[in-house]
Order: C-alpha cells, then sequence, then structure tokens
C-alpha cells in the first residue's frame, strides 16, 4: 500500500470555501495519510495572514483585544461557511493572556492549531496535535530523532491525520516554531518519518518556476529537479518549498510533488532522484543576504558549470554590473552584486539564461 502525506499552504487554506477544496483534494487522494496544514493566508492582496497577525497582537503596543476579536471573526466566517460548530471560546483567552505574557512562539502557532481542527472537522481524519509528535529541546533546537519516533509511534497504518505545521513542543509542552514558512518542514518531516511514498506539496503557484515570475513575461515551470538543486535554490530565496523540507525529505529520499491547489491538473514540479541538470536549471535571489547592501544572486546549472559561470559573467558586464565577489559549489554559483543592481542582475539572468 502507498501513503501520501500532503501539505496545503495559507492561500489554499485562506477560507471556508478554499478548505473545503483542500479537503476534497485530500478525500480524493486514496493513499493520503496525513494532511498537514498552514494558518489561512490572504483571501486578497490586501488581505493578512492569519499568522502576521498573531505576530501583531504580541507587540507590546499592540491593541489586543482589537486583534483577537480579528482573529475570532475570521475563524467564525470560517466555520459558519463550512456548517461546523467548533468553539474555540476558551482557545482566544488562552492566546491572550499568552500575548500578554510575552510567549510569542505560543500565539503564532495558534493560526496552524485552529486551521488543524477545522480540517479534520470537514475530512473527518483525526487531529493530532503537532505538540505531540514533533519535538523541540528546551532551547528551542528541532530534535529530528525523537520526532521520527513518535511520528512512527502515533501514525498507524491505515490511519489518517491532519497535523498542524510550523509548530511542536518540548518535553515540558512548551510550544516552539519552526522558521516562518516552516509548514513545510513539519510536511517533509512526517513524510520522511513515516516513510511516505510521495510528499505532496499544494501552493498557490504551478510550482517550482525558473525564476520569480516578477522578473519574467511567461515564467515556466520546473518539471523536476533534484534534491541539491532546489535545496540551493530555495536557499537563495526561492519561497516556493522551504530548504529545509527539503533536506528533510532527499535525507529519506521521499520525492517531493509542488502542485498548485487551483489547477492540480497542470503538472507541477517533481523533487527527487531524477537526473541533474544539463544547462541551467533555474535564478533565484536575495535582497540585502550578504549584508551592508550587498545582494546575492543565485544560478543553479548542471553539465559544464565553467560555460555557465562565463555566461553570466558576460551578461553582468554588457550590463554594467560589477560583482563584489562570487562563490561556487554544489549545484550552482551565487553572485554578490550591490543592493541596487538586484532586480537589474535577477531580470537579466531570467531573460538571457
Ligand atoms: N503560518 C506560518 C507562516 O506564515 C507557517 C507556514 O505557513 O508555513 O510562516
Amino acid at each position: 500500500m502507498s501513503t501520501n502525506v500532503l501539505k496545503f499552504g495559507g492561500t489554499s487554506l485562506c477560507s471556508a470555501e478554499e478548505m473545503i477544496n483542500a479537503a476534497s483534494i485530500a478525500s480524493s487522494d486514496g493513499d493520503a495519510c496525513a494532511v498537514v496544514v498552514s494558518a489561512p493566508g490572504k483571501r486578497t492582496s490586501d488581505d493578512e495572514k492569519v499568522t502576521d497577525l498573531l505576530y501583531r497582537a504580541c507587540s507590546p503596543e499592540a491593541d489586543r483585544d482589537r486583534l483577537i476579536g480579528q482573529l475570532r471573526d475570521r475563524f467564525d466566517s470560517i466555520l459558519r461557511g463550512i456548517g461546523k460548530n467548533i468553539d474555540f471560546s476558551d482557545e482566544y483567552e488562552k492566546i491572550r493572556l499568552a500575548a500578554a505574557r510575552g510567549d510569542v512562539p505560543y500565539v503564532v502557532s495558534r493560526g496552524e492549531y485552529f486551521s488543524a481542527r477545522i480540517m479534520a472537522a470537514i475530512t473527518g481524519y483525526e487531529f493530532i496535535d503537532a505538540a505531540e509528535i514533533i519535538v523541540f529541546d528546551e532551547s528551542g533546537a528541532f530534535f529530528k530523532k525523537k520526532t521520527f519516533l513518535a511520528v512512527a509511534a502515533r501514525l498507524k497504518k491505515g490511519g489518517r491525520y491532519v497535523i498542524p505545521g510550523f509548530y511542536g513542543a518540548d518535553g515540558s509542552g512548551k510550544i516552539f516554531v519552526f522558521p516562518r514558512g516552516g509548514s513545510d518542514i513539519t510536511g517533509a518531516v512526517v513524510a520522511a518519518a513515516t516513510g511516505a511514498d510521495v510528499y505532496k506539496n499544494f501552493t498557490d503557484v504551478d510550482g517550482f518556476m525558473f525564476a520569480d515570475p516578477k522578473y519574467l513575461k511567461t515564467p515556466r515551470v520546473i518539471v523536476e529537479m533534484t534534491y541539491a538543486e532546489a535545496h540551493f535554490l530555495a536557499s537563495f530565496g526561492a519561497g516556493v518549498i522551504h530548504g529545509d523540507a527539503v533536506l528533510y525529505a532527499g535525507e529519506k529520499n521521499v520525492p517531493i510533488k509542488i502542485s498548485n491547489t487551483f489547477a492540480p491538473m497542470r503538472g507541477g514540479t517533481l523533487i527527487g532522484d531524477v537526473p541533474p541538470c544539463k544547462t541551467v536549471r533555474g535564478v533565484a535571489g536575495k535582497r540585502g543576504h550578504f549584508g551592508k547592501n550587498v545582494s546575492a544572486v543565485a544560478v543553479c546549472f548542471g553539465g559544464d558549470g565553467d560555460r555557465a559561470v562565463d555566461r553570466c559573467r558576460e551578461i553582468l558586464a554588457e550590463n554594467g554590473i560589477g560583482e563584489k565577489f562570487v562563490l561556487s559549489g554544489g549545484p550552482g554559483v551565487v553572485f554578490a552584486v550591490d543592493d541596487g543592481d538586484f532586480d537589474g542582475a535577477m531580470r537579466l539572468f531570467a531573460e538571457k539564461l
């Protein structure tokens, strides 16, 4: 019997309608054993992610009652939309108290907690609190070995579960969180610890893009890539999946399939044990990555690396962009450029490589 772990990002869960859509994708996957969820994301471009609202509620100057009122309205509207009545009143009070005493990880983890309770109610799958199975040590470092044992012991063969992403707890039950975007990591860890056949990561774009769509009129999706290539580009700013998620899945050879929740038929990206690329796989970048106004522009390639580096250098030189230094290693090269040259370098590489 094969097993899949599914993970849905915030845009895929931003409203009742989207949650119902995600639940139906999960229910129609006969091999889904666990569904890992993010907190509800933005419904429109000027909306706020639930996690951002929760971070704001932790600020000492925050108007906490108003923000927690907004949180309640958001989840009340989702609950009305799905026609379920889950009483979260005690939870809002716990959030208010935790925010007042400065327990930021607890507060910001609640978006995922509510999301998972709601997804469990829609799908009928068993809810497992991530605090039970995703283990951190008392200093807040992720405890991989204990987590793998806890996940393998708690998830039974043939069971179907919903698990909140992003957080876990230490032995005393204190909540800790992964970095932002960390629900991807939870999904990968659950997939690796259960020996899943595929880690299906559902998001709001068609897959891993050759370059940030901001810099390309018609961005193309990378159909397949190795773990090393995906990790390299994710570490240098490609935001479609967290780099650590690629590492955890890669260590156990679990293929990652990235798909668009709103158009799953479009093919997406497979990250796994595939042939390394022969030309340029993709481009990514991080503004201010090297501090002091120095940005990183990363190009991932296979085949003749020297030729690819020469071509990148030519493109920069022809356009008057100076490189401060170059790092190479793994499946690519990273050019350090002035912040002011960042957009230009990204656009040139995206268009010309
Ligand atoms: N909700 C968290 C964030 O916004 C974690 C996640 O979505 O992956 O960073």
